[in-house]
């Protein structure tokens, strides 16, 4: 019998395969582990078996967490999927080299600011209320273009598109909207797909994927 695969095996075999249907290099898609609640414990086992790439939802959060598990593997980049406070614009700039929730222009100002004082451009990606739901986060789709401009005029590095769909419903349309929003607006990164739906947003376009419970179990 051969060894079962460890859920990080897993997780990329899956990824593979979906980029390989939809004819996609697998290469061309950055596992993003969301490590946000899990304790450094369950992070190093990861990071031991080559795992580099984490996401946290918190600035706090990974102000704890982090700066150990930097030191000790240097390489390990941290990106932020979580909403962030103008105020904390500091801090994450210091911390994550990527952010994934940029979603107004409040924010644009704060972290162009963050960067310039820093001496560090961190690269974004828009986050796009995608379904138009009232409680979530993320840009309006109509606004997208403006904040862009936006992020354009104070040279803040935005590389590409994210978003979470609506809980419970099919996901696909998302992403190729997501996937059309992006190319209509000359970005080619599309950070989308969970735990639930990684392989349809890899089948659909995504260059990052953030997966949480599919490696680490369940949160609390
Ligand atoms: C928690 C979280 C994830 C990971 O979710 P899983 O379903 O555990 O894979 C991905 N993206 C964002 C923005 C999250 O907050």
């Amino acid at each position: 019998m051969d060894e079962p695969l460890t859920p990080l095996e897993d997780v990329y075999a899956r990824i593979a395969k979906a980029a390989r249907i939809a004819g996609r290099d697998p290469a061309s898609v950055e596992l993003i582990a969301i490590s946000k609640t899990h304790p450094a414990e369950a992070i190093t086992p990861l990071i031991a078996q080559g795992q580099r790439v984490f996401g946290e939802n918190r600035v706090q959060e990974a102000q704890v967490k982090w700066p150990e598990l930097l030191e000790a593997t240097p390489e390990c980049s941290v990106h932020l999927v979580g909403q962030l406070q103008s105020n904390k614009a500091d801090d994450a700039v210091a911390l994550f080299d990527c952010i994934h929730s940029l979603d107004r222009t409040s924010l644009v100002k704060a972290l162009a600011k963050a960067m310039d004082k820093a001496g560090r451009q961190v690269p974004c990606f828009v986050q796009v209320n995608i379904g138009e739901e009232e409680q979530k986060g993320g840009c309006a789709i109509a606004e997208v273009p403006a904040l862009l401009a936006e992020a354009r005029g104070a040279a803040l590095p935005v590389i590409g598109l994210m978003c979470v769909p609506p809980l419970d419903l099919e996901p696909a349309p998302y992403f190729a909207l997501l996937a059309k929003i992006a190319a209509d607006n000359g970005l080619d990164r599309l950070s989308m797909g969970m735990s639930n739906d990684f392989e349809t947003a890899v089948m659909l376009g995504a260059t990052h994927v953030r997966v949480g419970s599919a490696l680490f179990g369940a949160r609390e």
